[in-house]
């Protein structure tokens, strides 16, 4: 799997999306998601999501922190601006220590910090993008990378290809306890460039849109490769495996 970035694109990203009066770090981050959302082997069926960390004005002309996550019911392949909810970050992170955040309680946290209140819901996984401390956090359940973790010695052979580049998540349901979970194993080994997250998925992060997008087609190839070498059956994925099951029954549930 290739890098497509191209710069002449970006630069054309960045001057349309100038015109609407949006900023950079945004139209970069729209960029990249499109890049993610067109390759099939990354994202299928509005599964995957990004998000980019950057500063806007309040009512008061003050400067907030604010991140922009992908919103539920867009499609990485083709959103604009409006399919990037924007929420205040400070009341985001105050949730770190807090034990527990039911679902009702976070979506209700997640809606009225929104800057515009007619926005989408924001990702399931916002408090995840939220706690990891980069510019730009991309996600996909790339069909390479499931085909491992979904491996009963998965956490082995993760290690086995990434070494210390990559931190491990275990299997939990997306929502605040995955996001505690992603932050304390990232605590852990803040060098890694991403997480593997067990029967789910990949996050990597990075300071640039560039970087962050980068690093996710290199881990991908990485598995990829090994998958090749190593003879292992790529699993697609479906509806069958936990992750999307779990997404499943929380848009239900929650309209996300
Ligand atoms: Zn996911």
């Amino acid at each position: 799997m290739k890098s497509l970035w191209n710069n002449k694109i970006a630069q054309q990203y960045v001057s349309q999306y100038k015109k609407k009066n949006i900023e950079k770090d945004l139209a970069l981050r729209i960029y990249t998601t499109h890049l993610l959302g067109k390759n099939p082997k990354l994202v299928l069926h509005g599964g995957g999501n990004s998000s980019v960390k950057s500063v806007g004005k309040n009512l008061y002309k003050k400067n907030v922190n604010l991140i922009y996550v992908k919103g539920s019911g867009w499609d990485m392949s083709n959103l604009n601006e409006l399919g990037m909810p924007g929420l205040e970050l400070k009341p985001l992170l105050e949730t770190i220590k807090l034990n527990e955040l039911n679902d009702n309680d976070m979506v209700n946290l997640l809606r009225s910090n929104l800057i515009n209140s007619n926005a989408p819901n924001p990702s399931v996984e916002t408090l995840l993008h939220a706690y990891l401390p980069f510019k730009f956090v991309d996600h996909t359940h790339s069909n390479a990378f499931l085909s491992i973790l979904n491996q009963p010695n998965s956490q082995a052979l993760i290690k086995k290809i990434f070494g210390n580049k990559l931190g491990i998540v275990p299997y939990i349901m997306p929502g605040f306890s995955l996001a505690k979970k992603c932050l304390e194993v990232f605590k852990k080994d803040e060098k890694v460039q991403g997480l593997a997250l067990i029967n789910h998925g990949i996050f990597t992060f990075g300071d640039t849109a560039k970087q962050s997008y980068e690093r996710m087609i290199n881990f991908v190839s990485d598995v990829e490769n090994y998958i090749s070498k190593n003879k292992i059956k790529l699993k697609i994925h479906t509806n069958k495996s936990k992750i999307s099951m779990s997404d499943f029954i929380l848009s239900v549930r929650k309209s996300f």
